[in-house]
This record gives structure tokens, C-alpha cells and sequence, in this order.
């Protein structure tokens, strides 16, 4: 009775440490306490799910420390050696490990009630098949999401004419042979569960197939609600709260962070989820006519910066893959030193990832309260004196404003050509993730500066210095 009682309130205290956990990863500051807590909450329920007296539980726990020691140093030192920009493919692979986990122990409780060792009433019997379906869908689709960002595989390579179509009809199968595979019960057997169990498969893998490279992030998220929802069935298998407590955060965390990302990119997720912009979408708008766009040396870059009022930061995915964070800190802190007010602005989709750009920015100590989010950047642009765009491109394109023929027409931007000067650091004319031209380049105010933004904000430093 008592061992009961403490295991439950371990599992209490888990459960608040998740909660507690998600409060405090909201803000970069606190993000890694965050990380921590959530962490020491998953040891204390690990640690009360092993001490429950179980029926024959004691002899799996060689099995169960054998798979804790392989996933605990292989997740350490994969996480030690992954660089910021394949951070994606790390949640994703993650993320289907999560799924393929609720897809063997749904498997496993189907075997048993199969061969008669188990019984299972029809509400178990639903729960046992979502956590089947979700997490096999979540797995496949998953390890093909990181595939694709790894670049192990090209985005529009396994396409079929009339993909989404042909996914349409495999869904509407899976679930006729799932409920059919219900209502015959036990004498359906196993043949028939196996069979649900491939068709799931292959459907997670060809759901993602139409979907381009650089919108995995979105379907990322959403595969990681599935493997939630599938970590929480499997909760409800076992009557495990804490299992299922921590199923519906993830889903529910991963369901509002995939809609955020939709918000934030003027996407409906079905538009995401059909493929078109990104990846494989049409570079519309490349070609730039007659059209200049106008240089800045280094040299005037620096002393246009040191003698300024106010400077503002505009960082995108270009500063990710330059990894030119702590270059650009250095910088900030020689313009600070000459009086000049220095900020950073932040577009909620900056980048390949959510939150991307403050983890990169905090990587390199950039004070929290220097990071201003849309809104209040857009309040300050006309009184800033210069804006440096840090490799980023559609969230800075006035076309999302003013071309309604645009695929961006009514993403929120930053309109930093409000500002009184622009200086945009980039390789070439190249286009973004939209493939789209972007109007601001051959703006009045704007002047390129070409090149790795990490070496031209190095090379701006030193010119600072000897000013
Ligand atoms: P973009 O992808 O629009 O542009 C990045 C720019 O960086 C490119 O134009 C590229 O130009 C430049 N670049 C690349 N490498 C370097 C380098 N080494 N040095 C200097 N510049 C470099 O990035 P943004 O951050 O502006 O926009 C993010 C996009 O990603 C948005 O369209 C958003 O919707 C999308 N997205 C974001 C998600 C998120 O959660 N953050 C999720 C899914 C999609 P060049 O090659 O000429 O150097």
C-alpha cells in the first residue's frame, strides 16, 4: 500500500517536472534548466516504473538496463556531436525511435492476445491498434523526414504521379482493415494485424514523400504529436500515468507548435502537407530584369556601422550554416563599445527550425533582452539607423506585402526597408527557402555585401578595430 502510494506520487512528481520543465524551455534563458528538470522528472519515473511490483517484470531487467545502456550512450554522444544545423534530423530520428517503441509493444500485446496468453476487452483492443498505426506511421515517416534532410535522398525522387491521391486511397484502407481487424476480434489473427501493421508502414513513409525538404520541420513537429499520441495509448495499455501524462504533452506540445509554424508562415497544414513551396517549388520571380543591386565595401560597411545611433541584427538561415554567431557577437560588442544601441530581431521562422536563431544566439551569449520578436521590430525599424540582414532572405521579401502574386503574399515579415539603411550579408543572388527573387536586394537603401556571412563579419570586425 505504501510502495504504492510512493510510487504514485513519484509519478505526480514526474509529471510536475515535465510540466515545469515546458514552462521553463518558453525562454532561452531559462531553456536548459528546463531541459534538466524534465529530465531528472523521466529518471524519477523510470526509477518508479522499475521498482512497481509487476508479474514477472524482475526477470526483464537485464533487458530493460541492456537497452537503457545502448540508447543512453548512443543518445549522448550523437547529441554531443550534432551541429545546430541538422538539429531537425536528430528530433526527427529521435522522434521515430519514439513511434517505432509504441509500434513493438502494441505488436507484442496483439501477439499475446492472439495466442491466447492475454485477453483484451474492446476498449484495450482500440488503444492497442492506435498505438500500432500512430506509431508506425510516425516511424517510417520520420526516418524518411531525416533521410531527406540528411540529403541521403533527393526531395522529388520517389514521387508517384498522383501521390497524394494514391496516399488518400492507402489511408482509407488502413483504416477499413484496422476497424475490420476490431470487429473480427480475436478471430481475425495475427496474419491480418501484421498486414495492418506493413500497410502502416509503407503509408508513414509515402505521407511524407510529396512533402519538400525544407517544410520537414512542420511535418516533424506533427510526426512528434503522433508519436505523443502513440506514447500515451501505450500509457493507457499499461496503466501507466506518467507514460500517459507525458504522451499528451508531447502531443499536444507538438499539435501547437506545428500549428504556430503554419500561422507564422501564412500556410494552411494541408498546404504543407500536399508539398508545393519549398523544396520543390518553382523558383518564381528569379529573374530580376534590368534590375542592379548595388555593393558595399567592407571598409564603408564598418564605418557606416561604428558611427551609427542604432544598428539592428536580422538573422536567418544563412547565419545557421556560416555559423557566424559569434562573430556577429563580436561585432555587437564593438559597436556597443562605441555607443551605438545594438538589437536583434527575430522572425518566428527564422531559419530551419523554431527557436532557431535564439539557440544560436544564446550559443554565443547574446543577452536575451537584446532579441526583439516581430511586432516590436517592426515598431522600431524607421527609427533605426541600420539594418544588417544576417543571411536571412524571405523574411525579409516586401514581396509577402505588396505582391499578392506571390507564394509569401501575407507571411508576416520584418520590413526592414523601413529602416534608413540596409546592409545584406549573403553569398550571392541566390534565392531562399521560397525560391522566390526578393525586391528588398535591389531596393534604394540596400547594399550587398557578398560572401560567407561568418568570414565577411569577420572581415568587418578587423576593419572595426582599426577605426
Ligand atoms: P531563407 O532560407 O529564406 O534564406 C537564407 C539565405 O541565407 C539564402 O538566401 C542564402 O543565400 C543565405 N545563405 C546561405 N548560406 C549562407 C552563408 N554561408 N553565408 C551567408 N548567407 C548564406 O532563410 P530565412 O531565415 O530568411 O527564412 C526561413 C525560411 O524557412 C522561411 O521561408 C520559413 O518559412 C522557412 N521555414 C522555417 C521554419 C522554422 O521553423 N524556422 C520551418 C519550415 C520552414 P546565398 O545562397 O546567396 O548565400
Amino acid at each position: 500500500m505504501i510502495a504504492t502510494s510512493l510510487i504514485n506520487l513519484s509519478y505526480l512528481i514526474g509529471a510536475l517536472a515535465f510540466v515545469w520543465g515546458l514552462r521553463l524551455l518558453s525562454s532561452p534563458d531559462s531553456a536548459r534548466r528546463g531541459n534538466t528538470l524534465a529530465a531528472i522528472g523521466m529518471a524519477i519515473a523510470i526509477i518508479a516504473t522499475m521498482v512497481q511490483p509487476m508479474a514477472g517484470a524482475s526477470n526483464n531487467y537485464g533487458w530493460i538496463m541492456g537497452g537503457m545502456l545502448v540508447g543512453g550512450v548512443v543518445g549522448m554522444a550523437s547529441a554531443k556531436k550534432i551541429q545546430m544545423t541538422d538539429m531537425p534530423q536528430m528530433v526527427s530520428i529521435f522522434n521515430g525511435l519514439g513511434g517505432a517503441c509504441a509500434t513493438v509493444l502494441a505488436m507484442v500485446e496483439l501477439m499475446h492476445f492472439y495466442n491466447g496468453t492475454q485477453a483484451l476487452g474492446s476498449g484495450q483492443l482500440v488503444i492497442v491498434l492506435l498505438a500500432l498505426l500512430i506509431g508506425a506511421i510516425s516511424f517510417t515517416g520520420s526516418l524518411l523526414a531525416f533521410a531527406k534532410l540528411q540529403g541521403l535522398v533527393w526531395d522529388n525522387s520517389l514521387t508517384l504521379p498522383k501521390h497524394n491521391l494514391i496516399n488518400n486511397v492507402m489511408f482509407i484502407g488502413l483504416i477499413g482493415l484496422t476497424v475490420y481487424l476490431f470487429i473480427q476480434g480475436f478471430s481475425a489473427g495475427v496474419g491480418l494485424a501484421i498486414g495492418v501493421l506493413v500497410l502502416a508502414l509503407i503509408y508513414g513513409f509515402s505521407f511524407v514523400i510529396p512533402i519538400g525538404g525544407a517544410d520537414m520541420p512542420v511535418v516533424i513537429s506533427l510526426l512528434n504529436s503522433f508519436t505523443g499520441l502513440s506514447a500515451a495509448a501505450a500509457g493507457l495499455i499499461y496503466n501507466n500515468q506518467i507514460m500517459l501524462v507525458g504522451g499528451i504533452l508531447v502531443g499536444a506540445s507538438g499539435t501547437i507548435l506545428t500549428v504556430l509554424m503554419c500561422q507564422a508562415m501564412n500556410r494552411s497544414l494541408w498546404s504543407v502537407l500536399l508539398g508545393g513551396f519549398g523544396g520543390g517549388a518553382a523558383a518564381k520571380g528569379q529573374e530580376s530584369g534590368d534590375q542592379v543591386a548595388k555593393t558595399v565595401t567592407l571598409n564603408d560597411a564598418a564605418i557606416q556601422l561604428f558611427y551609427s545611433n542604432s544598428v539592428m541584427f536580422v538573422p536567418g538561415y544563412g547565419l545557421a550554416v556560416a555559423q557566424a554567431q559569434k562573430a556577429l557577437k563580436e561585432l555587437d560588442d564593438l559597436l556597443e563599445a562605441n555607443g551605438v544601441d545594438v538589437t536583434y530581431a527575430i522572425h518566428p521562422v527564422a531559419g530551419r527550425m523554431p527557436g532557431h536563431m535564439n539557440v544560436l544566439l544564446a550559443e554565443a551569449d547574446v543577452p536575451y533582452p537584446k532579441l526583439k520578436d516581430l511586432d516590436d521590430v517592426n515598431a522600431a525599424l524607421p527609427s533605426t539607423d541600420i539594418v544588417v540582414v544576417v543571411g536571412a532572405n524571405d523574411v525579409v521579401n516586401p514581396a509577402a506585402k505588396d505582391d499578392p502574386g506571390s507564394p509569401i503574399y501575407g507571411m508576416p515579415v520584418l520590413n526592414v526597408w523601413e529602416a534608413k539603411h540596409v546592409i545584406v550579408l549573403k553569398r550571392s543572388m541566390s534565392p531562399g527557402y521560397a525560391g522566390i527573387q526578393n525586391q528588398l536586394f535591389f531596393h534604394d537603401k540596400t547594399k550587398m555585401l557578398f560572401g560567407d556571412a561568418k568570414d565577411s563579419l569577420q572581415k568587418i570586425v578587423s576593419e572595426v578595430k582599426t577605426l
